[in-house]
């Protein structure tokens, strides 16, 4: 059997998600590098092969059955299992998100990646998650998720964005339920909070690298088989629901 711990990054190709490859490859894990277009998938493999990450590339569209399907068989074909998923991929939708505006296709399609691609994705990698002695799947949320931040004057929640902020609220109240149904498995299942880092997603306007960002998923993929499951963390500990 291969020792070695296998894992899947959606969204790899950049951003937060390429520095959660890059981290759990320099663990000494093989990583598969999830990414919508082969040929940015291939461009960051071939930049983590040559810092030493045993990478290879899954071609993956989160919102496209038969691109999830294919995944699921690549890895199994690749790697035989899985040990931990990081459902990383994520749209904020667009600019324009005020709710009493809004085009309802920008909600829906934030849903659509953020939320439904989460489950899909999730659903389908399972059976070769069961095959992993500790599996762990660890969504990437956002504290904008947060319906006690966003109901608390003056906190940080970024612009009003009727589409993204709720999809992440979504997504972790699909983190709880798929807790509540693994509770007597050995899956542990957490959503983490990056911070607000310089990507594509904010037009580099976080505050924060995304290395900094990739630390929280990097911690909820290694957590014991005793770690938390169905919680919501940042860097410095729970975020409040
Ligand atoms: P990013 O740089 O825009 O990267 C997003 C990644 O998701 C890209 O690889 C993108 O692929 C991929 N993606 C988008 N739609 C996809 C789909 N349908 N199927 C597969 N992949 C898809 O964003 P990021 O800032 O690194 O964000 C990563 C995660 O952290 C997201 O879930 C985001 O909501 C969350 N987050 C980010 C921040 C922040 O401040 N940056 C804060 C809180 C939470 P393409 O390159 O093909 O577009």
């Amino acid at each position: 059997m291969n020792e070695q711990t296998i894992a899947l990054v959606t969204g790899a190709n950049k951003g937060i998600g390429y520095e959660i490859a890059a981290g759990l490859g320099a663990l000494g894990w093989r990583v598969g590098v999830g990414a919508r277009d082969a040929e940015r998938g291939e461009a960051a493999v071939a930049k983590l092969r040559a810092a030493d990450v045993d990478a290879f590339v899954v071609p993956l569209d989160v919102t496209e059955d038969a691109s999830v399907a294919a995944a699921v068989a690549l890895v199994e074909e690749r790697a035989g299992r899985l040990d931990v998923l990081v459902n990383n991929a994520g749209i904020t939708g667009s600019a324009a998100q005020q709710p009493t505006t809004v085009d309802v296709t920008t909600v829906r399609t934030a849903v659509e990646t953020n939320v439904i691609g989460v489950i899909r994705v999730t659903n389908a990698m399972l059976p070769l998650l069961r095959r992993s002695p500790s599996p762990r799947i660890v969504n990437m949320s956002s504290s904008v998720g947060s319906l006690t931040k966003q109901s608390t004057p003056g906190a940080e929640t970024g612009p009003i964005a009727v589409a993204y902020a709720p999809s992440k609220t979504f997504l972790n109240a699909v983190t709880v339920q798929y807790a509540k149904e693994l509770r007597d498995t050995n899956i542990l299942i957490n959503a983490g909070c990056p911070g607000y880092c310089a990507t594509d997603l904010n037009g580099f306007r976080g505050v924060r690298t995304p290395e900094q960002g990739a630390a929280i998923a990097l911690r909820l993929a290694t957590l014991p088989d005793d770690g938390p499951t169905g919680g919501f963390f940042d860097d410095e500990g729970e975020v409040p629901w």
